[in-house]
């Protein structure tokens, strides 16, 4: 069968659908090269927003007569549970996160007549297939790949009073180092340069479950915390150049984590510590667990050792009972904070979280005008801190022919920061090269080779 799978969401969900492509083609089908030609389409939802939610399951029920079978996978399916065949009758089969292992499985059930089949795993479970890679790892354009995701955390235990992630993806599960450290040698065999480990919270990895084993011969040993530990066995690894990692809450920013970005040179300096609000009131109504202080004291930690250090956030504006008081304590946290770039989100309540329980009292227009507002701020501020690059030298990974003008090509320096230059006939995609800033623009550096 030709198949293909569509992705919403973050990068999670990115990484889950690769695993079940991997686990496709290891079945014997072969990916379609156009969503035409497809004869079976997996659409990977997204339920963190309602609007993400809509965009998802409107996808697969545009698919559904046209396809010989259509399947939902993801966070949308554990959130709506049976009822997700009544907003799709004709949907062939259903499966939750954590679940997306049987994907092989139900197709070929389907292929044999059976419909509505339905798979949601428990928040405990511990998946399969997280580990699978397709054999010769490729980018869309078909080269080698050269970066990759590895997922290390499921699941979330911090139940923020607005998220719906933690009754989607279950409780945390650290993945035991060692199966980590395998995975991201053969990576490295196969010719990535840099992975970026995922969980919702990854800086507590090994918190929950013991994902360090002391007596594991790979264990380096010497820190007390199993993340900054986990970064300096990645670190070893040959082949292997830069290491990120997303998305992390403020509570881990410990100096641990610091002194793992100091001493470990392929830890990218860059971290994506989502804020929320700069409001303590609202905050606390989060359950985000730190102040304001605190927060900006942990961004203050990581730029006293590196001054370009890269940081960005997620905002969420509109949550029930923000005053026009509270948002500009999230403006002001912005400038404060000197962040090198954010995602807004209007708040959209979930159902099952606590917060749905308030009025959802701000309005539509409102929360436009916030959101448009930080994003200007925003844009700014990127301009402000891109310019105090120009003249520096960064080490750009190169990823290929630019967007807008294929003359030029882009990469990302350590930061994160996307670098438009002109390429030599030498260069690679995958390569490491050095770039000089010319000029600056709110999301872009220009340079020079
Ligand atoms: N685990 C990550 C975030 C996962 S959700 C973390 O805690 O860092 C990604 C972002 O979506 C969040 O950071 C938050 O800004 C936003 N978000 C989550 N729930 C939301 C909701 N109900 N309404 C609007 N934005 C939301
Ligand atoms: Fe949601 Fe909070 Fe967990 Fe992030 S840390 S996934 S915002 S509950």
């Amino acid at each position: 069968m030709k198949f293909l799978v569509h992705t919403y969401g973050c990068q999670m969900n990115v990484r889950d659908s690769e695993a079940v492509e991997a686990l496709m083609l290891a079945a014997g089908h072969v990916k379609a090269a156009t969503e035409a030609e497809a004869d079976v389409v997996i659409v990977n939802s997204c339920t963190v927003r309602q609007k993400a939610e809509e965009k998802a399951v409107g996808k697969a029920g545009n698919l559904i007569a046209a396809k010989k079978i259509t399947g939902l996978m993801g966070c949308a399916v554990k959130r709506m549970g049976e009822d997700v065949f009544k907003r799709l009758p004709k949907l062939d089969f259903a499966v939750g996160p954590r679940r997306f292992g049987a994907i092989p499985r139900l197709v070929e059930r389907c292929l044999t007549g059976e419909r509505r089949l339905l798979e949601v795993a428990g928040d405990d479970e511990v998946p399969t297939g997280l580990d699978a890679h397709p054999d010769a790892p490729r980018t869309k354009s078909g080269e080698a790949a050269f970066q990759s995701y590895v997922t290390v955390l499921l699941g979330c235990d911090n139940r923020c009073s607005y998220c719906i992630v933690p009754d989607v993806r279950g409780h945390e599960y650290s993945r035991p180092a060692r199966e980590v450290i395998a995975e991201v040698r053969s990576l490295a065999a196969h010719g990535v340069k840099e992975i970026c480990l995922l969980g919702q919270s990854v800086l507590r990895y090994g918190v929950r479950n013991a994902a360090w084993s002391p007596d594991d011969p790979s264990s380096p040993g010497g820190y007390m915390e199993a993340f900054p530990r986990l970064l300096e066995a990645l670190n070893a690894i040959e082949g292997l150049e830069r290491i990120r990692f997303t998305s992390a809450h403020p509570k881990g920013c410990t100096d641990e984590l610091v002194r793992a970005y100091m001493e470990f040179p392929k830890v990218c300096r860059h971290l994506h510590l989502p804020v929320q609000s700069g409001s303590d009131r609202v905050l606390k109504e989060m359950g985000r667990r730190y102040t304001r202080a605190e927060y900006l004291a942990a961004v203050a930690k990581l730029r006293a050792f590196d001054p370009e250090f890269a940081v960005t956030t997620d905002v969420i504006v509109g949550y029930p009972g923000e005053t026009e008081e509270d948002f500009e304590a999230t403006r002001s946290l912005m400038e404060e904070a000197g962040f090198d770039n954010a995602f807004v989100f209007k708040y959209s309540p979930r159902p099952g979280t606590r917060s749905a329980a308030l009025p959802d009292d701000v309005p539509t227009a409102e929360k436009e005008r916030r959101d448009q507002m930080l994003l200007a701020d925003q844009e700014r501020r990127g301009q402000s801190r891109n310019e105090r690059l120009v003249g520096t030298v960064r080490d750009v990974l190169a990823e290929g022919p630019s967007l807008r003008n294929a003359a030029r090509w882009s990469g990302r320096d350590g930061g994160n920061r996307i670098v438009v230059f002109e390429p030599t006939d030498a260069i690679r995609a995958g390569d490491i090269v050095k770039v000089r800033i010319v000029a600056a623009h709110p999301q872009t550096l220009i340079g020079e080779i």
